[in-house]
């Protein structure tokens, strides 16, 4: 029997014995007020038993509820804590100080408890907490880090004593920490979302970068907001008949090709970059050059490929491309094309014919003695006649052809071949018969000219310039004859092959310091003594063969070895000459010659002021001698390079003065301080009157000009003489000695010096 039962029973007794007793009672009337009595003391004390027991069992069953409660509360998955309203009782379950650090006897203190809960927590009334539901907030665990938290609070049983009331809660709650930096990092991001789409739509908006996608599944293309503006649309899509109305009718394969790019490269990777330029029609009514650089990546049709990118607007660009494309294509006096174009679309078609069964020819055409028109009639009317010349040039261009200026006087021509041997030369023939007239009326006595040098393209050469070098090889062979044509052929081969053997070889003997430079005296006229030397290079072979420079100079200048030989040239002069100077010996000048090569191609300024630096030599002690042939080439690009040099402080020579058709003219125009008398006015001085007259003028005008001459060859004591008497001021000749090496030069100087010593000796 439980509890209860036994309860129950004994009431059951207590009454069955109350009821007998009254039975008694009221049978036996005298006992009856006993029996009263009797009955109300044991009611009494019965009352008193049952409400003990009653608040036993009470107890008993609140303790066992809390034990259940505290059992359910362990075996939960989220935090639960058991509390009393007055927090005298707290009960935390495992999850609970698992999360947070503290037990339920750490927190039955009521300071730690503050410091674990915030203040806001023990604000509300007991019904708020129970009311609200699910209450957030952050809770401090015992390591002090924040533990964000979500309650539910239920009130599990109330009592009242001393008319306070106390209830039992039962709050659960969850740990949210995970959820809310979630939920912050989600508004971090859609905050730099939309800073960075801000960002993104300003720089652009900025960058004026335009937008567009075409994907499989859409009928038309997706274009950005820029690229709207670009193109003064007002839609974000646009059919294809749209864009390609907006295309120029000129670039439509350009917009064909992307549309099949769909098609044909659906499996492309999506990695590489492909890039167009197209012309569109834009927001000014006007045509834009656009550059769309975009992607091709596999859509999921497999069938077709997504092709996006951007597209910006190159117009600015094409015009600044066409500028340069004209100071770097286009000849400055004809208008027509020049080398660097030639070379470029000869390259181009080099490559093409090769692989397709075509051929061109190429035609170099040399207009005959061009500087003697050039120095006859003027710089202007030389100007004029190239212009007529490229005229005719640019006419006798065939169909598939080109024609350019490839340099002073030469024009060339790329014919396409129609399989008639004889068109390039019914070409230069028809050319020659059309220049013959020009500038008419500015060269009244003359008739114009013209040589030219061809080959087939098919007939051999790794590239282009190989082919243009055979062409021009050709022309070089035509020895002064007018209006002469000369093909390419074998003979003309052995001689290339030749010379490249040659080319080869002094490429290496430059690499094994078989250069060495002899040196030739100048001798002042007015006294004889040595003012000056001439440096002079000569190639010696290990074998000991001395070659001089006529043998190998001009294929050093064919092949650009000449600026390595000019770069040896200037320093070892300098070297010698600054040696010679820290020996003792009195200061002379030393020459050296520079080529059209160096002058055109190479910065001469900086490799002579390098030169300098580099040996310590003073400008003063150093003289370039230049022939004017140089000048001829490009005159104005000669007096800024001469002016530049002699603004060093060096001197300039013009050397060979009288070979070719000298002009009197460039004396006046070239900043020169020596003119150097050919040997070719020298020979025939003593026999020939007509050389003595021409030699005194130019002597004559010369000195006029303040600047001095000298002769060169020299080979008598008689022309020495005629030249001291005409005013030569200087001389240099094998009479006043040959070119020597440096040693030997050496003793000419001590031999000098030791004269000079004499002669003034003897003055005094
Ligand atoms: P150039 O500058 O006119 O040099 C003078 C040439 O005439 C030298 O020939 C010299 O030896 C020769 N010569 C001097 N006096 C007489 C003489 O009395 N009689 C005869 N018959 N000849 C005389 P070289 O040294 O053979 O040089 C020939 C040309 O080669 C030079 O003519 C010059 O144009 C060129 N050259 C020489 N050395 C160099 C150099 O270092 N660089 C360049 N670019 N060219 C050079
Ligand atoms: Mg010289
Ligand atoms: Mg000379």
């Amino acid at each position: 029997m439980n509890k209860s039962e036994k309860v129950i029973a004994i009431a059951a007794a207590f009454t069955a014995a109350a009821l007998t007793a009254m039975n008694v009672a009221f049978r036996i009337p005298e006992y009856t007020a006993v029996i009263l009595v009797c009955f109300a003391i044991s009611a009494a004390v019965l009352t008193l038993i049952a409400v003990v027991c009653i608040r036993h069992f009470t107890k008993e069953r609140i303790i066992r509820d809390r034990e259940n409660i505290l059992r359910i509360m362990q075996s939960l998955n989220t935090m639960a804590i058991l509390w009393d309203s007055d927090f005298r009782y707290i009960e935390a379950n495992a999850e609970l100080t698992k999360n947070i650090g503290y037990t339920s006897e750490d927190l039955a203190d009521m300071k730690t408890l503050q410091k674990v809960l915030p203040p806001d927590a023990f604000a509300p009334s007991l019904q708020a907490i129970v009311n609200s539901r699910d209450e957030e907030f952050t809770v401090i665990a015992k390591g002090g880090a924040k533990v964000n938290t979500i309650w539910n609070t239920s009130i599990i049983s109330s009592s009242e004593s001393k008319n306070r009331q106390s209830c039992l809660m039962l709050s659960i709650g969850l740990d949210i920490s995970e959820t809310v930096r979630m939920k912050e990092d989600l508004i971090k991001y859609s905050k730099e979302l939309a800073e960075s789409e801000n960002r993104y739509a300003l720089s652009m908006g900025l960058s004026e970068i335009g937008l567009l996608l075409k994907e499989p599944g859409k009928s038309g293309y997706y274009i950005s907001d820029q690229l709207m503006d670009m193109l003064g649309l007002n839609v974000s899509e646009i059919s294809e008949g749209v864009l390609r109305a907006r295309f120029h009718p000129s670039d439509i394969m350009t917009f064909n090709a992307l549309q099949s790019a769909m098609v044909s490269h659906y499996s492309e990777s999506g990695d590489s970059i492909h890039s167009t330029e197209f012309r569109l029609l834009s927001a000014d009514n006007t045509y834009h050059w656009y550059q769309f650089r975009y992607k091709i990546s596999p859509a999921e049709t497999k069938l077709l490929a997504n092709i996006g990118g951007a597209v910006i607007d190159v117009t600015k660009d094409k015009e600044k491309d066409s500028i340069i494309e004209k100071m770097a294509y286009i000849d400055d006096v004809t208008q027509i094309f020049n080398r660097n174009k030639f070379m470029q679309i000869g390259q181009e078609t080099f490559e093409c014919s090769r692989d397709a069964d075509i051929s061109y020819w190429v035609v170099v055409l040399d207009i005959d003695n061009f500087h003697i028109i050039n120095d006859t009639c003027g710089y202007h009317n030389g100007n004029k006649l190239l212009a007529e010349f490229a005229a005719v040039i640019q006419n006798s261009v065939t169909e598939g052809g080109f024609g350019a200026r490839i340099g002073g006087d030469n024009f060339a021509l790329l014919i396409r071949d129609i399989g008639d041997d004889e068109l390039p030369v019914r070409i230069i023939k028809k050319i020659q018969d059309n220049v013959k007239d020009l500038c008419a009326e500015s060269f009244a006595v003359q008739t114009i000219t013209c040589s030219a040098g061809y080959c087939k393209m098919s007939d051999g050469g790794s590239d282009f310039a190989q082919v243009l070098d055979r062409a021009e090889f050709s022309l070089s062979m035509s020895d002064g004859t007018k209006n002469s044509i000369i093909r390419y052929d074998n003979n003309i081969h052995d001689k290339i092959i030749a010379g490249t053997a040659l080319e080869n070889e002094l490429a290496a003997a430059i690499e094994n310091n078989e250069m060495v430079l002899y040196y030739q005296p100048k001798i002042d006229l007015s006294d004889g003594s040595l003012m000056g030397m001439e440096a002079l290079i000569r190639w010696i072979k290990p074998d000991g063969t001395v070659v001089p420079p006529s043998q190998f100079i001009p294929v050093a200048e064919s092949s650009m070895l000449i600026t390595k030989i000019s770069a040896f040239v200037l320093k070892e002069a300098c070297r010698q000459n600054k040696e010679w100077q820290d020996k003792g010996y009195p200061p002379i000048t030393v020459s050296i010659n520079l080529t059209a090569v160096d002058f055109y191609q190479t910065d001469v300024k900086e490799s002579i002021q390098r030169a300098l630096d580099e040996t310590g030599m003073d400008a003063e002690w150093l003289d370039v001698e230049l022939t004017e042939s140089l000048a001829l080439k490009d005159i104005d690009h000669a007096v800024k390079q001469m002016e530049e040099i002699k603004a060093l402080g060096v001197k300039l020579s013009m050397d060979d003065f009288g070979t070719g058709y000298s002009s009197l003219s460039y004396i006046q125009v070239l900043p020169i301080t020596l003119l150097k008398l050919d040997r070719s006015f020298i020979m025939y001085l003593e026999e020939d009157e007509i050389s003595r007259e021409i030699v005194s003028a130019v002597i004559r005008i010369a000195k006029s000009k303040k600047i001095e001459t000298i002769a060169e060859g020299i080979e008598t004591i008689g022309q020495a003489e005629i030249l001291k008497k005409s005013g030569c001021d200087l001389a240099q000749g094998y009479f006043f000695g040959k070119p020597m090496p440096a040693d030997k030069f050496e003793e000419f100087m001590a031999m000098k010096a030791q004269q000079k010593i004499s002669v003034t000796a003897e003055s005094e």
